[in-house]
């Protein structure tokens, strides 16, 4: 994309075009890029204290403004604004934590080879990070790449996804302090995405969206042997053991389905119950998903707002049909909500099979397809069935199940009673297809650091391994 284009920011919840953006050309692009690499060259020489103070300002100022940066996210995401409340003190608190843990992390020693040398491992600033996000947690994930990554020492070009680009903006505003250049964000769709990817003066991606488009992205970035960090879907597995509080287990699995209508990487889409609880079970998810408050993203009573967009619901709504069509019996739900906006009811599935697109394909929106199965292990079998693994849940009492569970379970997350809670100081990222690397916890900051071994010995003298390799003059014994 060569021009500058526009695009049309809607609120899901309404239908109603919010606000015409304009997007990022090439020229634009360009001048981005230039001033990244100027204000690379100031900000990596930054003491590690001195970053930090600034992320500390920056955390206080996103709190200040959770309100309206909140506000902005309901309407441009649909998200309910108590979750979007959460998650900018959610960002804010990145911030804090990368602004301390990169003091902590600027290289090690590692033995040397002989007694008087010094071995240093440096870990260094890769250069411009292009941060590419989707939508569904637009300031948390794009904090979860730009802290790290600023605070590692590199500028950041960060591309929020064209469905959400307003909180971003705002967010971006907010950060004055930081030099001139440092934090850049541009404007558009894939051709933007695409065309950062491949900018020359990009010299590493850290991508989070679908598989298929991580794909694209990880092709692009290999072209150019650039590193390229995937943060990538999910089919998450939840396995309700039978020594459990079905109460719970059922609002636990209900809420993790549902959180932000369906549409979390981390989702879970997939139910295994033990048979002996099976239909308590399904029971009290009924109604538990029946008392839900479905609606207005800006009431404080709503639970539920609306999917992102029509293309979004269409997938669930092709997934739940199809799977109704092949003999699934649909216990809840299953149906849009209201006249206008992109609502889908929660939506309680039984009788479904491995076969179908709703336990194989990620359906990103607020359904519960549950599955009867006689033995643990039979559920770990299924968990894993998939070429998905970000996460997967598990609810029991019992410790060796649990241990069990940790062990065998293929997710780069295993929650254990406690569903989708995150830690930022624990690496996340998924196994298998669902991504390639971590954010979050040390491993978040070293995926923005190269490492650099500088071998330094203090005595300049001949080493008795150079040439020559044969016996030396002395002996008489040399021919040239
Ligand atoms: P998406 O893949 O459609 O888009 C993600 C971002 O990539 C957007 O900013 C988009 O504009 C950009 N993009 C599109 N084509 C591109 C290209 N060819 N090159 C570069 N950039 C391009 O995803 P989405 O619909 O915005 O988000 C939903 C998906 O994200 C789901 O699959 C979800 O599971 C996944 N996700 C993963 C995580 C995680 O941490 N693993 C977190 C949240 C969401």
């Amino acid at each position: 994309m060569t021009d500058n284009g526009r695009l049309s920011v809607v609120n899901p919840a309404t239908e109603e075009s919010i606000e015409e953006i304009v997007t990022t050309s090439r020229e634009d692009l360009d001048r981005a890029a230039g001033k990244a690499r100027r204000a690379f060259a100031e900000w990596r020489s930054f003491a590690g204290l001195d970053r930090a103070e600034l992320f500390h300002e920056l955390a206080s100022d996103l709190r200040d403004h959770a309100d309206e940066l909140a506000e902005i996210m309901t309407r441009e995401g649909g998200k309910p604004f108590i979750e979007n409340h959460d998650e900018v003190t959610w960002t804010a608190a990145c911030f804090d934590y990368y602004g301390e843990i990169a003091r902590d992390n600027v290289g090690y020693l590692p033995a040397p080879i002989e007694p008087q040398q010094l071995a240093l491992v440096i870990k260094e600033p890769v250069g411009t990070v292009a941060c590419i996000v989707p939508w569904n947690y637009p300031l948390l994930l794009a904090a979860w790449k730009v802290a790290p990554a600023l605070a590692a020492g590199n500028a950041v070009i960060l591309k929020p996804s064209e469905q959400t680009p307003l909180a971003t903006r705002r967010m971006a505003e907010l950060i004055e302090d930081l030099p001139d250049g440092l934090l850049q964000i541009v404007y558009g769709a894939g051709e933007v995405g695409e065309m950062l990817v491949r900018h020359p003066g990009v010299d590493m991606v850290a991508f989070t969206g679908s598989q298929e488009t991580g794909r694209k992205v990880g092709v692009a970035a290999a072209e150019r042997l650039i590193p390229a960090n995937l943060e990538l879907g999910g089919k998450d597995p939840f396995i309700i053991c039978d020594d459990v509080d079905i109460e719970v287990a059922a609002q636990g699995a209900v809420w993790a389905a549902c959180l932000n209508a369906g549409q979390v990487c981390t989702s879970s889409e997939r139910f295994y119950v033990m048979k002996g609880i099976a239909d308590d079970f399904v029971e009290a998810s009924k109604s538990y998903v029946e008392s839900l408050h479905i609606g207005d993203p800006m009431d404080e009573r709503t639970d539920i707002g609306p999917m992102i967009n029509e293309e979004g619901r269409g997938k669930v709504e092709r997934h739940v049909g199809e799977a109704l069509q092949k003999g699934a019996k649909l216990v809840a739900g299953g149906e849009r909500y209201g006249e206008r906006g992109f609502f889908y009811k929660p939506t309680i599935l039984t009788g479904v099979e491995p076969s179908m697109t709703v336990m194989r394909d990620e359906t990103f929106g607020p359904v519960v397809p549950i599955v009867q199965v006689d033995t643990l292990d039979e559920a770990i079998e299924q968990a894993n069935s998939v070429p998905y693994g970000l996460g997967a849940n598990v609810y029991t009492q019992d410790f060796e199940k649990m241990l069990k569970c940790m062990r065998e379970i293929r997710a780069g997350t295993v929650w254990i009673n406690d569903p989708l809670t995150d830690n930022d100081a624990a690496p996340f990222g998924g196994q298998k297809g669902s991504g390639i690397g971590r954010e979050l916890g040390r491993e978040g900051l070293e995926a923005f650091q190269e490492s650099k071994h500088v071998h330094i010995d203090p005595k300049v003298e001949k080493k008795e391994w150079w040439y020559p390799y044969g016996p030396g003059e002395e002996s008489g014994q040399r021919t040239i």
